[in-house]
């Protein structure tokens, strides 16, 4: 490829300065650059993977996504594998504020074994938890903006571990892309009366969506921010009754989430009650419509506009 030689040189800077392990040295033709000395980042979930892998390939190198599509990202036990590929990587990238909830240990494992980690939501201007002033909400990616703010910061970022500007270059680019993408989710979205912008979830996740874009929320299933808490009946039927007075005609479940308890609260409360799934703590599968952070964000909006519009 033709950044070869400049790969080489910043790897061997990288692993002067930084410490980074894994770093080969080049045989000068390009040919090892595919394995150890070529730039990567690993990412904790499928949505940081897709915005870090925009980021990082445009500039040549490549991502690794810890987490598998369709995994609850407060509940992802790491593997060994994972920790060895973020000591490797050029950079690792997580969302922080306590998402990651089964990466702690992993994570501090592997910073003192060398990796670069970058927690990226404390950068974006996280906001308190509804109804928890304590505690910071880390659903950051329900807010397109805030992600495109990422993205640069994830190039500035990578720019600093490998010595090379392009990738920050490059988060300026997918910046601008994720910023068209919040342009058509307002737009999708201004279908919803405003009478109607009120949400009912599987778990608090919608906060930062909720700023954004001018939605409030009526209740959740599952209490305490996470989804690992589990709701009692009394809660539920408080709910079901709040989804009656209210007139909520859609329930909104997560793929990321089994839907049985969002299912039990749209059967009390009644049958006009829809229940609608949303990407909310991963991407989709391929083909799916959300197999990007771009594609997710719009196929939650249409979903949310064609439960809610009517
Ligand atoms: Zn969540």
């Amino acid at each position: 490829m033709a950044r070869g030689l400049s790969t080489h040189v910043v790897a061997g800077v990288a692993a002067a300065t930084l410490g980074l392990g894994g770093c080969a040295i080049a045989d000068g033709d390009g040919a090892s650059h595919e394995t150890d000395a070529a730039v990567s980042v690993v990412a904790s979930t499928t949505i940081l993977g897709s915005v870090a892998g925009q980021v990082v390939e445009c500039g040549g190198g490549q991502v690794h996504t810890l987490m598998p599509v369709g995994a609850d990202p407060h509940d992802y036990s790491p593997s060994s594998a994972d920790v060895a590929a973020m000591v490797k990587a050029s950079l690792v990238v997580v969302n922080g504020l306590g998402l990651e909830e089964g990466l702690t240990s992993a994570l501090d494992t592997a910073g003192e074994d060398g990796a670069v980690v970058y927690a990226v939501g404390p950068d974006l201007d996280p906001q308190p938890r509804e109804g928890a002033s304590d505690s910071l909400d880390p659903h950051i990616w329900m807010d397109v903006a805030r992600m495109a703010k990422a993205a640069s910061l994830i190039g500035d970022q990578l720019a600093a571990a490998t010595g090379d500007d392009a990738y920050a270059t490059c988060g300026l680019t997918v910046s601008d892309s994720l910023m068209e993408t919040d342009t058509e989710v307002r737009s999708i979205l201004d279908a919803v009366p405003e009478s109607r912008r009120v949400l009912v979830t599987d778990h608090q996740a919608f906060g930062y969506f909720g700023s954004a874009y001018g939605f409030t929320s009526a209740g959740v299933v599952i209490p305490g921010g996470s989804t690992l808490a589990e709701p009692n009946s009394a809660d539920l039927a408080a709910l079901a009754d709040t989804v009656r007075t209210e007139g909520v005609t859609a329930i909104f479940a997560n793929t990321a989430n089994p839907t049985a308890l969002v299912d039990a609260l749209a059967q009390e409360a009644g049958t006009q009650v829809s229940v609608v799934e949303l990407y909310v703590g991963s991407l989709g599968a391929a083909g799916s419509g959300a197999d990007t952070y771009q594609s997710m964000m719009l196929t939650d909006a249409r979903r949310i506009a064609d439960a809610l519009a009517g």
